[in-house]
């Protein structure tokens, strides 16, 4: 037996002793040690992302092998490994060009994804070979990063970033503190955070932007020019259409625009599209990652490019996952994460 989080139904969390997985004969059964939760997971918890309950979240994690399938020779029990929550057919066309990500027929481990299978707010999971990498003697918290940061790398693959170029992060909430810092080891010149919370400014010009700027004292779009000059790329990571519209206009001629936050299905934006014309301005998105991504995710973590411990602000036993999203909620504190076997 082994005890999970199950959504049941929205706002309802049920910590239940449950039957431990038995691993297929391409599958590992992992012991989660750390598991971060996610603004997706809150979004089943609150049921502003529809998902079919009962279900168990938890898609950012890393563990030790406890069991192996039968036909695995390559893993061992005691093996430390990072979680790729994202198991593609590999058999579609975006899956043989490599773009694992826009599968057409996506699985993920306690993620967002067509089809989902149980996550990683357990004590035990099972996930397909493909779908770990080894950690060395990592710890589990900084490893239990390769997801969310693979998401990032993956984001920053999107606009073709070149040494020295300027790039404004629009929000700095987990996702955009844990884009500056992988802006800066990436090589951007100049890197602006737009963030109203004080407290996050402050979290990301430690973190590596060279500047923070209030977007509820003066328009960012008034401001950040006269600092920097030209804007090359401008990440949103809010997912709100107003930002996405003034992460655009931030742009110079050459810029790329980076839609990374989650924006509402059926939002719209306005735009020239003369400028994309005469200027040669982009507009792309970014969705997921990919096992490439991740895998240069574990190698960043791995080399310490990554600060982990400037993100993390609450730290939970299983039992207190509901705890964590009310904090989500309110909108305190940045990552938050999950021990389901401390
Ligand atoms: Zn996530
Ligand atoms: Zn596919």
């Amino acid at each position: 037996m082994m005890k999970a989080a199950t959504l049941t139904d929205d706002h309802t969390v049920k910590i239940d002793d449950t039957e431990r997985p038995v691993p297929a004969p391409h599958e590992l059964l992992i012991e989660i040690n750390a598991c971060g939760v996610c603004t997706t997971d809150l979004h089943m918890y609150t049921g502003s992302l529809t998902v079919d309950y009962p279900m168990v979240p938890g898609h950012e994690s890393a563990g030790e092998v406890a069991a192996v399938g039968d036909d695995v020779d390559a893993f061992q029990v005691g093996d430390r490994v990072a979680i790729n929550p994202s198991i593609p057919c590999n058999e579609c066309r975006a899956c043989k060009s490599g773009r694992e990500n826009l599968c057409h027929d996506l699985t993920s481990i306690g993620g967002a994804a067509k089809n989902i299978i149980d996550g990683a707010f357990a004590e035990y999971a099972t996930v397909p070979i493909g779908n770990v990498e080894r950690i060395g003697d990592l710890d589990y918290r900084t490893a239990s990063f390769a997801e969310p940061l693979g998401c990032v790398i993956n984001g920053i693959d999107q606009v073709d970033l070149t040494s020295g170029e300027t790039v404004v992060v629009i929000g700095g909430g987990f996702i955009g503190q844990l884009l500056v810092q992988t802006l800066r080891t990436s090589g951007a010149g100049t890197i602006v955070l737009s963030e109203p919370v004080a407290a996050r400014r402050k979290v990301g010009l430690k973190a590596g932007a060279d500047h923070a700027v209030d977007p509820g004292d003066k328009d960012p779009t008034a401001v950040i020019p006269d600092l920097v000059g030209d804007v090359d790329v401008a990440i949103e990571a809010v997912g709100f259409p107003e930002t996405i519209t003034q992460a655009h206009a931030l742009t110079g001629p050459g810029g790329r625009t980076l839609v990374f936050g989650v924006p509402p299905e059926d939002a719209t934006v306005e735009l020239s599209p003369f400028d994309l014309f005469f200027e040669e301005r982009e507009v792309v998105g970014s969705y997921s990652l990919t096992p490439n991504t991740f895998s240069r995710a574990v190698t960043l973590l791995d080399n310490g490019r990554i600060d982990v411990d400037t993100l993390v602000t609450d730290e939970f036993g299983l039992e207190d996952l509901e705890t964590a999203f009310d904090q989500m909620e309110a909108q305190k504190g940045l990552k938050k994460m999950v021990y389901p076997n401390r």
